[in-house]
């Protein structure tokens, strides 16, 4: 019984903790997207599987009997090809997602302006903010660049970004988890006046959200799109320790 974890979150690193020490067989994969990349305890590949197909492939070769998606919440792509592989190759798919921040902090998240996209966080941003801190990760930055080429956005990624940006933004590389202490610091020495982000929820990237509601500066936040449901896909937990017993019952109910 090998368990494939698709990970690139702290919740999936956690998993990984858990299933070494539970004493399954398992391998994370991640995706490859930052120089860096933290990575979990216990074998580890990285690189895309090639589609769906690809993936399909995976399956069958290793072979894997379960797999949990753990990815981001806005890694749409994969969690996608993860309902459609498993499908296809009848293996139980489990989706670890931490909740978003509107369940975990629902006075602030009243008071957010919330929008469905990417392209509508930039037109709404650009209406109610001069100085934004961008934090919407590095993929998705050429949606703002037309709508805030005029504006002091202060733009924080993880690896910077391979597009231009707007000579009037400024760039700062830096990997959470970050504080409320020190995020208060930043927006003040930027003179920052507004907060843009995703809802991608967790406390590791909190300290932004508790310091913009603190100095009252407006939150213009992408909504989740909702996960692909069936074919296993409709098997969701919020917490690593969740997920570990849903392994566990399904590696004991294949074993008997
Ligand atoms: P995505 O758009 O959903 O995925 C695009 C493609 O990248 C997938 O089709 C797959 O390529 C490959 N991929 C993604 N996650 C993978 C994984 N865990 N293992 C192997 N291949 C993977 O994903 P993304 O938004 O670029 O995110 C990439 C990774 O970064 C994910 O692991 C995610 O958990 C992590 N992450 C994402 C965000 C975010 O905001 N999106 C934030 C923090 C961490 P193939 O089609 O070739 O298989």
């Amino acid at each position: 019984m090998t368990v494939l974890i698709l990970g690139g979150t702290a919740e999936a690193r956690a998993l990984a903790e858990l299933v070494q020490q539970a004493g399954l067989a398992f391998t994370s994969s991640l995706a490859g997207r930052v120089a860096r990349p933290r990575l979990p305890v216990g074998p580890v590949r990285i690189g895309g599987f090639g589609g769906v197909d690809g993936l399909r492939g995976y399956l069958r070769d290793e072979p894997i009997q379960l797999v949990v998606d753990a990815t981001h919440p806005f890694a749409e792509g994969m969690t996608r090809n993860a309902v459609a592989a498993c499908a296809a190759e009848d293996v139980p798919l489990l989706r670890l997602e931490r909740p978003g921040w509107a369940q975990t902090a629902p006075e602030e998240a009243a008071s957010w302006h919330w929008v469905d996209s990417h392209a509508e966080a930039a037109r709404v941003t650009a209406e109610l903010s001069q100085r934004p801190f961008l934090t919407v990760g590095r993929q998705r930055l050429g949606e703002f660049t037309e709508a805030l080429a005029d504006h002091q956005a202060l733009v924080r990624v993880v690896d910077a970004p391979d597009l231009e940006l707007p000579a009037a933004w400024t760039l700062l590389t830096s990997r959470g988890p970050y504080t409320l202490a020190g995020e208060r610091d930043l927006i003040a020495a930027h003179g920052l006046d507004a907060v843009v982000t995703k809802d991608s929820g967790g406390t590791w990237t909190w300290p932004k959200m508790a310091a913009a509601s603190e100095l009252d500066l407006p939150v213009v936040i992408v909504r989740r799109t909702p996960p692909p449901m069936g074919a296993g896909g409709d098997h969701v937990v919020h917490d690593p320790a969740e997920a570990l017993s849903w392994l566990l019952a399904r590696g004991a109910a294949a074993a008997s």
